[in-house]
C-alpha cells in the first residue's frame, strides 16, 4: 500500500512539473509572437507543445498578432491572407506572382502560336495540296484580285462565266482562311506542329464528289458513302467547285442537299463556284439546293479576265420572289 501511495505522489509531482514546463514554454512562445518572431514561435510551439492544450491559446495569440501585410518569397507585399491553425502559419497566394505567371504563360503561348503560323505560311503549298487543291491553283492569293475582293468574310457563292477566275479566287480565300485560322490544340489533322493543328479545309469539285460517292457503293471501296459526306459536311472550310457541272440524278441532288444543309445548319465556311447563277442552278438542280446556298452564302459574280467584281452581297431573291 505504501508503494502505491509513493508512486501516485511521484506521478502527481511529475504532472505538476510538466505543466509548469509547458506554461513556461507557452510564455516564451507568446513573447516571441508579441515580438513578431513568428517563425521561431511556430517552430517551438509545434515541436514542444504538439497536441498540448496550450496550442489553442497559442493559436489565439497568433491570430491576435496578425500583421497588416506580409511578404511573399519574392518580396511582394501581400495584404490578403488567412491563418491556418494546424500549421500555425498564414497562407496566401501572392497576386503579383500570379499575374507574372499568367503573363509568362501568355507570352509562351503567343510565341508558340507565332512559330506555328510562320510554319503554316512557309508550307502553304503543301497544305493546300493536302486539302485537295489542284496544282494549277496552288499559288492563288488574294493580292491577285482587286482591293474590294481582298477582305473576305463568311461563305460565298461565286458565279460567273468559265475562265473569269472563280476557282482561283476560291483557293485564295482558302489560303487566307488557313493563314488566319486560330490553331487548334492537340488536333492531329491536316497540318500539325508544336502541339497545334490547323482546322480542316477541303477542296473538291461537285462532279468528283458525286463520283467518289458513287464509287463508294462498290464492293472494294475503301470508304463508305457516309464517311465521304461526313468529311465534306464537317470540314471547317470547304470549296465546292463547279457546282452544276455534275450529272444530276434524284440521288445526287439529295446528297448535295444533305451536304449543304449540314454546312448551313452548322454555319461552316463554304465557298461554292458555279458557271451558273443561282436562278439557273435552281432550274438545273432544284429550289431546295439553291435556297440552302442562298441561306448559307452571299453571292458574288466575277466578271471578265481582269477579275472585276459586281453584285457584291446580292442576296438571291429565292424561287418565289
Ligand atoms: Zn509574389
Amino acid at each position: 500500500m505504501e508503494d502505491l501511495a509513493r508512486s501516485r505522489e511521484a506521478i502527481v509531482q511529475k504532472r505538476a512539473e510538466t505543466q509548469r514546463l509547458r506554461a513556461s514554454i507557452l510564455d516564451s512562445v507568446k513573447k516571441l509572437i508579441s515580438e513578431g518572431n513568428f517563425e521561431d514561435a511556430r517552430a517551438i510551439a509545434l515541436n514542444e507543445l504538439d497536441g498540448a492544450p496550450e496550442l489553442a491559446e497559442i493559436t489565439l495569440a497568433f491570430e491576435a498578432a496578425k500583421p497588416l501585410s506580409m511578404q511573399c518569397e519574392f518580396g511582394h507585399e501581400v495584404t490578403d491572407f488567412s491563418f491556418i491553425p494546424f500549421t500555425l502559419a498564414w497562407s496566401f497566394d501572392c497576386p503579383e506572382c500570379a499575374e507574372l505567371k499568367r503573363r509568362e504563360e501568355e507570352w509562351r503561348k503567343m510565341e508558340r502560336v507565332e512559330a506555328f503560323k510562320a510554319r503554316v505560311r512557309e508550307r502553304m503549298m503543301v497544305i493546300l495540296r493536302k486539302c485537295g487543291v489542284p496544282k494549277r491553283y496552288l499559288l492563288a492569293r488574294l493580292e491577285d484580285f482587286k482591293s474590294e475582293l481582298r477582305s473576305p468574310a463568311g461563305s460565298v457563292f461565286l458565279a460567273g462565266l468559265r475562265g473569269v477566275g472563280k476557282t482561283h479566287y476560291a483557293v485564295a480565300l482558302m489560303r487566307e482562311y488557313l493563314l488566319n485560322a486560330e490553331p487548334i490544340r492537340n488536333a492531329k489533322n491536316l497540318f500539325y506542329e508544336h502541339g497545334l493543328g490547323l482546322p480542316e479545309a477541303a477542296f473538291i469539285t461537285a462532279p468528283e464528289l458525286l463520283l467518289a460517292i458513287r464509287d463508294s457503293f462498290g464492293e472494294n471501296s475503301e470508304r463508305t458513302e457516309k464517311e465521304i459526306i461526313d468529311q465534306y459536311a464537317d470540314s471547317d472550310f470547304l470549296i465546292l467547285d463547279d457546282l452544276g457541272a455534275e450529272k444530276t440524278s434524284q440521288y445526287s441532288l439529295q446528297t448535295l442537299y444533305t451536304l449543304l444543309d449540314r454546312r448551313y445548319r452548322e454555319e461552316r465556311r463554304t465557298v461554292i463556284t458555279s458557271d451558273l447563277g443561282l436562278d439557273a442552278l435552281a432550274a438545273k438542280l432544284d429550289d431546295r439546293i439553291a435556297s440552302r446556298i442562298a441561306g448559307l452564302c452571299r453571292v458574288l459574280t466575277l466578271k471578265g479576265p481582269d477579275k472585276r467584281v459586281s453584285n457584291i452581297s446580292r442576296r438571291w431573291p429565292g424561287p418565289t420572289g
